[in-house]
Formats: C-alpha cells, sequence, structure tokens
C-alpha cells in the first residue's frame, strides 16, 4: 500500500549547489524528478551512453529508488511453484524462481556498447575509455566483442528486431570496423525486414565519412548527440562539437538517405530558462528530424561542471524553474508536432524508437560489450531475467580472453517485483496501463493493487484514469521519481 505522502513541494533550493552536492537527496521528498531516461536504449549500463543514463531498465534510477525504499526482490533460489490465478504476483514474491528457465525465443533486440570517446564531456562521469592512442584496445575489445556476440547468438537465436549501437561515441571510431561488426550481426542473428538499425552519432569529429559508411552497411537510423542549439551551453556542457556541426550532421544523414533521425536535448543546464528550452526545441523541430529526446542534466559531485557549481562559476536553475522547463519541453514539442510518447521522448507518428519501446514494454534484449544489460523471459512469461556486463574494459577483456561470458551479475525479476517494474516502465509510456494487459500479465488482482495504489495521485491531477486503464499527465511524468517511489515502497 502507498504510504500518506504530502502535497510536493517545487521549491527553489538554499544554494544552487545543492543539486550538484546531492542531487538524489529530495528525490523521494517530492521535489521534481522524472526518470532519468536513456539516448538510445533503456537497459543501460550508468556509463552506456551519453548524457543521462539510467542504471538498469529505462526506469533504472526510479527503481533503485524503490528498492532503497523497500520494495521486494527476489531472495535466494527456492522453487516457487509457478503461483498462477488472481494473486500469483503476491504468491511467486519474494522467492527468486529458479525452477524457471529462460524461454527460448528469439530476441527482439540487441544492444552493443562501444565505450571509447575522443574527450569527456564536463558533466559525464560515465567509464569512458579515452580513444587517443588505443589502438590496440580498441581492435582488442571488437574481438571480445565478436566473441560475446557468438556465445549470445547460440543461445538465442535471431533474427533481430532491432540492433542498437551506443556509446561512448561510436561515431568517433574507424567505420571499417563498425561495418564489419554490422555484417557480423548480420551474419551470426540475422536481422527481420525492416528490422530498426540504430547508431548514436555526436556532431564533428569525423562524423560526416562515418555516417556514409555505416549507411551503407543497413544503418538506418541516427541518434545524434545535440544537446542544444545555443553554442554556449554546448562550450559550458564541455561538448567537442558546435551547432554549425549539428547542421553538418544532419546534412550528411540525409545525403547518406538516412531521414530516421533523433536529436538529443539537454534540459536544466546552467544559466537556462524556459525561453531557452522552447528555443532549443524549436530549432531541433525546425530541421525536420521525426524523434527528440530530452533529458535533465544530472551532475554527480565529482565531474568538473559540479565543481564550477560548487565554486559558485555556474549556477544551475532552481527546482521550480527547472518544473517550468519540463513543462515548456513539452508544450513546445507539441506545438512542433512531435507527440511525447514516453516521458522523455518525443516523435512525430511512426517515428517512435522501437529499440527504446521494447525495453519500457519489458520485451527481451540481448547485451553485448562494457556495462550493457540484456533481458530475456522466464518461461512463465511473467517474469525475466536481467544481467549485467563487466563495466571494466580490461576486466572485461580479461574475462572474455579467458574463455568466460564476461557477464558479473544476473538478477531474476518475479513475482511482486515483476510486476512494480512493469507497472514503472508502462507509466514512463504516454499510453499507460492497460486493464487487461495487466490482468493478464499478473492476474486479476494487479488491477485493484494499482488502483489501490494511484488514487491518492488522481486528485493532484498525476494519473488519467479510462475504462481501458491508467497514464500519467505531464505533470505526474514530472514528479514521476515521486510517485514511484511512493507507489512500490
Ligand atoms: S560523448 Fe561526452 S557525455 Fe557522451 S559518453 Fe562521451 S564523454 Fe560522456
Amino acid at each position: 500500500m502507498p504510504r500518506a505522502t504530502t502535497v510536493p513541494a517545487i521549491a527553489p533550493l538554499p544554494y544552487p549547489g545543492d543539486r550538484a552536492a546531492s542531487p538524489r537527496a529530495a528525490r523521494c521528498a517530492g521535489t521534481v524528478g522524472w526518470g532519468r531516461g536513456v539516448r538510445g536504449q533503456g537497459a543501460g549500463a550508468r556509463d552506456r551512453a551519453c548524457e543521462l543514463r539510467a542504471w538498469a531498465t529505462g526506469a533504472g534510477e526510479t527503481l533503485r529508488v524503490a528498492r532503497r525504499r523497500g520494495a521486494r526482490r527476489g531472495g535466494a533460489g527456492v522453487p516457487c511453484g509457478r503461483g498462477q490465478g488472481a494473486e500469483r504476483a503476491e504468491e511467486c514474491a519474494p522467492t527468486a524462481c529458479r525452477c524457471r528457465t529462460l524461454r527460448p525465443m528469439p530476441a527482439t533486440g540487441l544492444y552493443i556498447h562501444l565505450p571509447f570517446c575522443r574527450s569527456r564531456c564536463a558533466y559525464c562521469d560515465f567509464t569512458v575509455v579515452p580513444l587517443a592512442g588505443g589502438g590496440d584496445r580498441v581492435a582488442a575489445y571488437f574481438g571480445a566483442l565478436h566473441r560475446q556476440l557468438g556465445q549470445l547468438a547460440s543461445q538465442f537465436p535471431g533474427p533481430l528486431a532491432t540492433l542498437y549501437l551506443g556509446g561512448g561515441t561510436p561515431s568517433a571510431l574507424d567505420p571499417g570496423q563498425v561495418v564489419r561488426l554490422l555484417d557480423e550481426v548480420h551474419t551470426l542473428f540475422g536481422l527481420k525486414a525492416g528490422a530498426e538499425v540504430t547508431v548514436e552519432v555526436n556532431p564533428g569529429d569525423g562524423a560526416t565519412p562515418f555516417i556514409r559508411e555505416v549507411a551503407g552497411a543497413g544503418v538506418n537510423r541516427l541518434s545524434i548527440g545535440a544537446q542544444s542549439f545555443d553554442d554556449v551551453e554546448l562550450t559550458r556542457l564541455g561538448r567537442r562539437h558546435t551547432v554549425a556541426e549539428i547542421y553538418q550532421t544532419l546534412a550528411a544523414a540525409a545525403a547518406a538517405g538516412i531521414d530516421n533521425l533523433s536529436l538529443d536535448l539537454m534540459v536544466g543546464l546552467p544559466g537556462q530558462d524556459a525561453a531557452r528550452v522552447a528555443a532549443n526545441v524549436a530549432a531541433a523541430a525546425a530541421t525536420g528530424v521525426p524523434h527528440l529526446s530530452a533529458y535533465l542534466l544530472h551532475l554527480e559531485e565529482s565531474v568538473p561542471m559540479a565543481r564550477q557549481v560548487r565554486a559558485g562559476r555556474l549556477l544551475l536553475p532552481a527546482e521550480g524553474a527547472v518544473a517550468e522547463q519540463y513543462r515548456t519541453l513539452h508544450r513546445a514539442a507539441a506545438a512542433a508536432g512531435l507527440v511525447a510518447y514516453e516521458l522523455s521522448n518525443f516523435a512525430r507518428p511512426g517515428a517512435e524508437a522501437r529499440h527504446n519501446l521494447g525495453y519500457w514494454q519489458c520485451r527481451p534484449c540481448l547485451a553485448a560489450g562494457t556495462g550493457a544489460h540484456g533481458m530475456a523471459l522466464l518461461d512463465d512469461g511473467c517474469g525475466w531475467e536481467r544481467w549485467a556486463n563487466e563495466t571494466d574494459l580490461d576486466r572485461f577483456l580479461a574475462a572474455i580472453a579467458g574463455g568466460g561470458d564476461g557477464i558479473v551479475s544476473r538478477d531474476r525479476v518475479t513475482g511482486a517485483t515483476a510486476r512494480g517494474e512493469w507497472t514503472m516502465l508502462r507509466l514512463r509510456l504516454a499510453a499507460g496501463v492497460a486493464r487487461a494487459e495487466l490482468a493478464g500479465r499478473f492476474g486479476a488482482g494487479a488491477v485493484g493493487w494499482l488502483e489501490r495504489a494511484l488514487a491518492p495521485y488522481r486528485g493532484r491531477g498525476w494519473v488519467a484514469e479510462s475504462p481501458a486503464g491508467w497514464r500519467l499527465t505531464v505533470e505526474g511524468w514530472l514528479f514521476s521519481d515521486t510517485l514511484f517511489c511512493d507507489l512500490f515502497e
């Protein structure tokens, strides 16, 4: 049952350094915070991708909060009896259900992590591997990927519906190496007709020839790390590119025949206000791209930008201002015809990121490379297993070279935990939770559970209910970290 909650207060923090000094401290206290989601993939390691990546699934941070607050997890390997019926989620929890096996079904997606970057951005705390002088390590990494992909293909045959190459900065690599990697995936798994094949690209740094090469190898979607259409903001972020290079990258994509494009934007930047957010969205939409992702800046204490904030050289917007930026983001995107289909993602109809939708819809996804997280369904269909690869490059290379699988942890998610995670992921989506699907997956009792859990939030305007189910409003998304925290305590 949800605990009693106070009405969320959006109050400016005492001094701007608070957000950098303790960015998570207020998350369960009713302050703003939405899923610090993914660029390109929902099941990422913290170092998987650019900008604001979550730890586990697309709702990684909210799940971690929920778990810290007491959400039940699978325990020791005790057979669960595969409880069926109205309350089977409760019947299964909290055992780990080791009796179940992974369903031998073709994986729907594959994520491959390429952790190399030319330099570190001012806000980045990911485990980035410097590209300079690291040619041998890059070659060794591609060799390790080849072996890990072979292991995965022997267990989970294709064909794949989606393939995603993220980083790091994949576009900073030798395009020939990336093309050979794509060829290997084709050979090992195959791709379904019309499969979505995405590569992350950062503007500048040789992006134009890279795009030309990978387009010829079947890449049909680019996720472009624009972040801002303001050179001052880009400089503050420590990005290597300029606004002009964003346009050059878009032109290169058009020349290569790739029109399924996504631009990343960041919100809550030092010195940013709602007008700047609206201007960034308008500039991005004016390029004609069919997809935008927009994430809130999050600073770990150790990163250079956080030190600048603590020293008073940069001023972060207050919580109330960030909340207004989020509302502005949604208004500006809607005005440009970009529909919010997820709390941080906007698309023209039909241009939603199919790979990421797979994470939010709990579809299985394989993962290769450092820090990547995979997921496969258990054979009863109501739970799943997640696994995480080694994050450190040298340890990953050593593990694979030694004949290992490079995986450092496995986590079976069943019973009430699976029900909670599935529900949180669905509430990230504009489509929300369908009663029939919830009942079909977790039993009829799950409908009453969610009705009771969401009841305190309907009066606040955070939840919209219909005969078909529930969804969060923009205000609900704005406070989604708090809501999920309360909901699944
Ligand atoms: S491009 Fe910047 S933010 Fe992205 S992983 Fe590399 S250093 Fe980090």
